[in-house]
């Protein structure tokens, strides 16, 4: 197997050490990456910085042009893509494979909308002066991903970095860093100028700790769990960086009485289930209305217990493996937390260790029902197929139990009476809501949480916005003197 290296000021550059890569369908071995260190940051933090004046400075067609140029590979090799990520990250093929088409969306969005208008102009209080606003670059961002959506994460975070003019240095997870690998062959494959995009390979605790620190970035962007997070942004604040965290969710999802049971069922369990849970946004509180509970739950048992949990290459695979043995473990643990606090298991609970599946890290779509407030499976992210349910009487206490944790990230609502609906859906305290629907979320359209779930938003032109500083251009149209000193 070939060693992946780094991408450092346009080299293909080796680390210190490697690391093996494993498939967690099976515990193969499919890959070695190299091992970057803090020296490795400091490089490409020094590569970024000289390239970030030009690259600032090249046309917005120029970048749009590079931008649809990597869109286009990535739609070309988007069966490619998601092998990849299917056997790095565990996740169904078909999972993955839109995980290529949306990421190449994100790279065409993007190129399109640097060139479109920004900025205001102000008539101020004197006829003679005149003011407006530009849009900048920032300069150099170090940007870190998770493992969940491997592609995808990096495609969010390069895309609207270097299309606003700044130069990145990212850090894939170390769990899943060979689709970044592959993404950056395109990158100099395509052409884009040496340094603009820097790929470092290593762990959060060395390769990230020094992006946080490097006083020569000026923003630090991020997704993972909140506890990283946290202490990401205290790392930051030494150097009074800029920082976007997208962060963990304990998100709810509210259905009420008049909503037909099947379609409901149907998108609880695409709430939870999709991707393993292994979603940020995942619907992993189920609230729910008293005088369907009991037929509802019944349903959506028997549905959670036929989903089709296989390796993501197996063909009609619905769930894969959960991306790592530590991981599986952390699932399992919160399981036997929840048991020991009296929430009652419906379904699942377990390791799946049936055939072949022995040999990987899957784990039954599991249930808990009767879940209250101060429960630990209500409070804390699970990160994997695993669902609370909490039961309601009225609107206001749907309200309560759905705010009521410290996570702001998403939340659904679903109710045939849409001014219901409505009033639910403003009163939630979370970034990303849905009516009548769970996780479709698109490019155009922000992404981001309320409270410990976030700071700051990804996608759309809010999610560009977050890549630009805002000047504030002072001109005054009958130049002379001041005289506001009389000598
Ligand atoms: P982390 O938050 O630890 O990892 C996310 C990224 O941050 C990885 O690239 C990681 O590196 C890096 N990192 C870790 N520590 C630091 C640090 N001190 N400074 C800078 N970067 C750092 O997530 P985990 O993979 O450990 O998962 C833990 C939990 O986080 C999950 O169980 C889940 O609850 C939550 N999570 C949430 C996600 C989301 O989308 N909101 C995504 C992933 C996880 P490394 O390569 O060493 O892991």
């Amino acid at each position: 197997m070939t060693e992946k290296l780094m991408y450092i000021g346009g080299e293909w550059v080796k680390g210190a050490g490697t690391r093996e890569v494993f498939n967690p369908a099976d515990g193969t071995k499919i890959g070695i990456v190299t091992d970057g260190t803090a020296e490795d940051v400091k490089k490409a933090v020094a590569a970024a910085r000289a390239a970030f004046p030009a690259w600032a400075g090249t046309s917005v067609t120029a970048r749009a042009a590079l931008l649809l140029k990597i869109a286009d590979r990535i739609e070309e090799l988007a069966e490619e893509f998601a092998a990849i990520d299917t056997a790095d990250n565990g996740k169904p093929l078909r999972d993955s494979l839109g995980d290529a088409t949306d990421s190449a969306a994100c790279f065409r969005y993007y190129a399109g909308l640097i060139d479109k208008p920004s900025g205001q102009t102000y008539l101020t209080p004197d006829p003679e002066n005149f003011a407006m606003t530009v849009r900048e670059p920032i300069g150099v961002v170090g940007q870190i991903a998770p493992w969940n959506y491997p592609l995808m994460m990096a495609a969010w975070k390069i895309a609207p970095c270097i299309a606003a003019g700044n130069t990145t240095v990212f850090k894939p997870s170390t769990l899943t860093a060979l689709s970044s690998v592959r993404l950056f062959e395109l990158f100099d494959e395509v052409g884009l100028p040496a340094g603009v995009a820097n790929l470092v390979l290593g762990s959060g605790a060395t390769v990230g700790q020094e992006i946080a620190e490097n006083p020569g970035v000026d923003k630090v962007v991020f997704t993972g769990g909140t506890d990283t997070g946290r202490q990401i942004m205290k790392t930051a604040a030494e150097t009074i960086k800029g920082v976007g965290l997208e962060l963990g969710g304990k998100s709810p999802c509210v259905i009420f009485d008049d909503v037909d049971t099947d379609i409901g069922v149907d998108w609880a369990l695409f709430a939870i289930f999709c991707n393993q849970g292994e979603v940020c946004s995942a619907g992993s509180r189920l609230i729910l209305q008293d005088t369907i509970y009991d037929e509802f739950l019944e349903k959506l048992a028997a549905r959670a217990e036929k989903i089709k949990v296989a390796r993501g290459d197996e063909p009609g695979s619905e769930m894969g493996p959960l991306v790592s043995e530590e991981h599986m473990n952390s699932v399992l643990a919160h399981i036997e937390t929840a048991k020991s606090q009296g929430a009652r298991l419906i379904t699942g609970g377990y390791r799946l260790t049936d055939g072949e599946l022995a040999k990987g890290w899957f784990v039954a779509p599991t249930i808990f029902a009767d879940c209250t407030p101060d429960m630990a499976i209500v409070q804390k992210e699970v990160f994997g197929p695993v669902l609370a349910v909490q039961k309601f009487h009225t609107e206001d206490e749907a309200i309560e139990l759905a705010n009521g944790t410290d996570f702001g990230l998403a939340a659904g609502v679903f109710s045939n009476d849409i001014a219901r609906a409505m009033r639910v859906v403003r009163a939630f305290r979370a970034g990303i809501t849905w009516v009548n629907s769970y996780h479709p979320t698109f490019t155009q359209a922000p992404w981001g949480g309320y409270k410990q779930s976030g700071i700051g938003r990804e996608l759309g032109t809010y999610g560009l916005e977050e890549y630009t500083e805002v000047k504030q251009i002072n001109i005054n149209l009958a130049p002379g003197r001041v005289d506001w000193f009389e000598n």
